[in-house]
């Protein structure tokens, strides 16, 4: 087969996009040039913007596309993102290592599969069916996080599964489905945003990790809206914004607390909403009593003044939203701070208001339906339970299979990780679509775990870091090769047509799963085709939280998506949520009291700084992907450690010297950036990068309680100067 050849992008990356075709999604269109194109979506972040991919003879055309997201706008991932489909790098055979200090050769897909079906059998027969796990990705579509954890539970009958949103959506959903009873990152669309008079920004920097959004906020602003951003560091996000509250990290609770106890004290807060609407509002009011601004601002650092600002832009907005993201999230009380947020929007009447409401703002490309279909360890098709018994006994019946033989859950992300190889851990791991040796926190230590395994599985594009230490590297069809659906940020499902086939040599990760379900002689519960698939999904999901049952490929061909719930084919889909009643038992959304707590480290005179950590423009997760493409590698070439000038110079420091940073985990070597973007008592590292660069040698995996979500977002540090440069 012929493979086409990736063209430039058109505008070298900057947000607006060429607004050249309309089509819907999947739906083939003809270009400018006369040639059909087939209407699709970016392969990376949950804003999912839409695009146009054309295999031309002289080869692939991206263009932008006029989608409610993105509105014809791209970033410069978005732009590139074609260019993969044809890197050299791709992995076009199955790669097997004879014994684990063996490098890795090309094999067959028969020896290759053989393989880790032996392994399997091997590995259960010896310490049990725990003896595997499973971990999958928030960018695997619907129907791969749905076979991946039918795969776990009905072929493997193991526990041991979770995936990589752990660490991305875990405290934001629990979070809400603790107050509305119900977890859809927003539950309204994106357009909305342009009609709200404030919004509160809590850890995101949206401007850097998903730009064309910001189309959404500058309407908002133009119309008079007010944009406050809550963030340690002043990102482009917070720069564009109409105030910026630089709180010292993990003060979180504090803030939202704080404003609470203005908006009460100023008599604002929606007293009718909290009582027809809400429960529990008496116990957060008692908690609020005790932030008042003077001791809000000695814990945050942020000047009483703001803390009133903040709250009078909220209170006197005619409609506000609260909006969340990681950098609230990824904390060890990161449940505790949604909560918080989630207070203040109760309080202020807006959940459940046209135009108002809380929301989380997604990160990966499906962390939204990646976290409603069974890879979560704890959960099953349409965000059943796999503790509830009547939950047990309905997909047991779609998956012909007794609800006694179904696992129980079994353990989160970094403790599945961090177990692995010892007696009570898995011996073997199967890996689709991530990369946790730089993606998981305390690094070093999760890459010790990988050497200690009997087997490693991982399903790629690439030859990721985690991949290169695989017994069995099995090459997978990218974004543009297969068939699938995705729920972006809005809870909006959305169908990823294929526009080409994959390179011969290369499977999908649904061919692949369904040949290994065969060989572990469970063939007729895997079948290999999208589509397939997704109609037992809409069945699976039908009647839960998340239900699907309405929407069909031939609906999402046809329009812009469908949000869930959508329970019939005549169902238009619920683009807002709880206008009329909160997803709980009652209808009320509930208010929970909580309290600041500190986070799990805080500086010391050995570690005298607050790390962070986050992303960059030019790369996006572990990197990768973005790592190779050209373009972006030139944009955000290398990790670096963003610190204050007055916090370098005390150190000897200057700008573009090479420089450790160093916790209780490791220690990690960069490139020091000056910047007084960054408080004087914080440094920031992205997290994309491998080897000593990597962020997450250094992070903290203190867990939140609920969530179990690491704290990417907080530890403490030291900064010297490398002299060995
Ligand atoms: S990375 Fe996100 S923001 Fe950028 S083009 Fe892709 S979907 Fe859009």
């Amino acid at each position: 087969m012929t493979r086409p050849r990736a063209l430039a992008h058109p505008c070298g990356g900057n947000n607006e996009g060429d607004r050249v075709m309309r089509g819907d999604a999947g739906e083939a269109v003809t270009s400018a040039a006369g040639q059909l194109a087939t209407a699709t979506h970016c392969p990376y972040c949950a804003l999912q913007c839409g695009i146009e991919l054309e295999n031309a003879a002289s080869g692939w055309i991206l263009t932008a596309r006029d989608f409610p997201t993105n509105r014809g706008g791209l970033c410069q991932k978005g732009w590139t993102a074609a260019e993969l489909l044809t890197s050299p790098e791709r992995l076009q055979t199955p790669l097997v290592r004879d014994r684990r200090d063996a490098p890795l050769r090309p094999a067959t897909w028969d020896d290759a599969l053989d393989r880790i079906a032996h392994a399997i059998r091997r590995l259960q027969r010896a310490y049990g069916r725990d003896a595997i796990g499973v971990f999958g990705s928030g960018s695997l579509t619907n129907e791969k996080a749905y076979l991946l954890g039918k795969f776990a539970r009905v072929a493997l009958r193991t526990s041991q599964i979770d995936y990589n949103g752990r660490f991305c959506m875990a405290s934001a959903a629990a979070g809400a489905v603790g107050a509305f009873g119900l977890d859809r990152g927003l539950p309204f669309p994106l357009s909305d945003v342009a009609s709200a008079g404030a919004i509160l920004l809590v850890g995101s920097n949206l401007a850097e990790t998903m730009p064309p959004v910001m189309q959404h906020f500058e309407e908002q602003r133009r119309r008079g809206g007010a944009v406050i951003v809550a963030d340690p560091r002043l990102t482009p996000t917070a720069a564009a914004a109409t105030l910026h509250l630089q709180l010292t990290p993990g003060t979180d609770t504090a803030l939202l607390n704080g404003l609470l106890h203005i908006a009460i004290q100023a008599g604002a807060v929606a007293e009718p909403f909290i009582a027809q609407r809400t429960t529990g509002f008496d116990a957060v009011r008692r908690v609020a009593a005790s932030y008042w601004p003077a001791r809000v601002e000695r814990i945050t650092g942020v000047p009483e003044a703001q803390l009133r600002a903040a709250a009078r832009l909220m209170w006197s907005a005619p409609t506000a939203m609260v909006l969340t993201a990681r950098g609230t999230e990824q904390q060890s009380h990161g449940v505790d701070n949604v909560r918080a947020c989630i207070n203040l929007a109760l309080a202020l009447g807006l959940p459940g208001t046209p135009g108002c409401g809380y929301g989380c703002l997604t990160g990966q490309g499906n962390g939204q339906g990646g976290r409603e279909h069974g890879q979560k360890t704890d959960q099953l098709p349409g965000y059943r339970r796999l503790d509830d018994e009547a939950h047990r006994a309905y997909i047991a019946g779609i998956w012909g299979v007794a609800a006694k033989d179904l696992p129980r859950p079994g353990r989160s992300a970094y403790e599945l990780l961090a177990t692995m190889g010892t007696d009570e851990g898995v011996r073997a791991l199967l890996v689709f679509g991530s990369n946790p040796v730089i993606s998981s926190p305390r690094a070093g230590h999760i890459e010790q775990r990988f050497a200690a395994l009997d087997f490693l599985v991982v399903a790629d594009f690439f030859l990721s870091e985690t991949a290169a230490l695989a017994d069995v590297v099995l090459p997978s069809a990218q974004w543009a090769e297969e068939d699938g659906t995705m729920t972006n940020l809005e809870g909006r499902v959305i169908l990823r047509q294929r526009a080409a086939e994959p390179p011969e040599g290369v499977r999908t990760d649904l061919d692949i799963i369904a040949a290994l379900g065969a060989r572990l002689g469970c063939a007729a519960h895997f079948p290999r085709d999208a589509e397939t698939i997704f109609e037992e999904l809409r069945r699976a999901s039908a009647g839960g939280v998340a239900d699907y049952a309405g929407i069909t490929y031939e609906r999402l061909r046809d329009g812009d998506g469908l949000f869930w719930p959508c329970p019939s084919t005549d169902h238009p889909g619920t683009p807002r949520l709880f206008l009329s009643r909160f997803a709980t038992d009652d209808g009320r959304a509930r208010f929970q009291a909580v309290q600041h707590r500190p986070p799990a480290e805080e500086p010391n005179d050995d570690y005298p700084f607050y790390l962070t950590t986050g992303r960059v423009l030019a790369q996006y997760q572990s990197g990768t992907q973005t790592r190779r493409v050209p373009a972006l590698l030139k944009a955000a070439p290398q990790p670096f450690v963003q610190v204050h000038p007055s916090a370098a110079d005390t150190l000897g420091i200057s700008h573009g010297d090479c420089v450790q940073v160093t916790t209780r985990r490791g220690t990690a070597q960069l490139v020091a950036h000056l910047s007084g973007a960054v408080r004087m008592d914080t440094l920031f590292v992205p997290f994309h990068y491998p080897g000593t660069g990597r962020a997450n040698l250094l992070t903290n995996p203190a867990l939140d309680p609920v969530s179990r979500m690491p704290e990417f977002k907080v530890c403490a540090a030291r900064l010297e100067k490398d002299t060995r440069c």
